[in-house]
Formats: structure tokens, sequence, C-alpha cells
């Protein structure tokens, strides 16, 4: 899936396309991905409804 995250090292929004589907301990969801500048995993919250999709 792809999504939009904040990349720490970039210091700026990422168009992360190989992001993938998971949750936290506590069952919310995130997406989670490379970015493609740096490598560096990227993370995002969902809502309900997005993590569902
Ligand atoms: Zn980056």
């Amino acid at each position: 899936m792809e999504f939009v995250g904040y990349c720490v090292r970039c210091r700026k929004q990422q168009n992360i396309k190989q992001g993938r589907l998971e949750k936290t301990a506590k069952g919310r969801p995130i997406a989670k991905g490379p970015c493609p500048e740096c490598s560096t995993t990227v993370t995002r919250f969902l809502s309900e409804k997005q993590g569902k999709a």
C-alpha cells in the first residue's frame, strides 16, 4: 500500500510506496514502510476506518 508519512531523517513528508499495515500493542492501525530517499522506516497512525481497508 501507499501512504504519506513524515520521515524524521529527511525532515519532510515522504510518499512511501512499499508500506504495510500493522497494529500497535493497543490495537491501533499504523502504516509502516521504508523512506524512498534514506530507507528509514516511516510510520503513520491511521484511523480505524483506514486500518480496515
Ligand atoms: Zn527519509
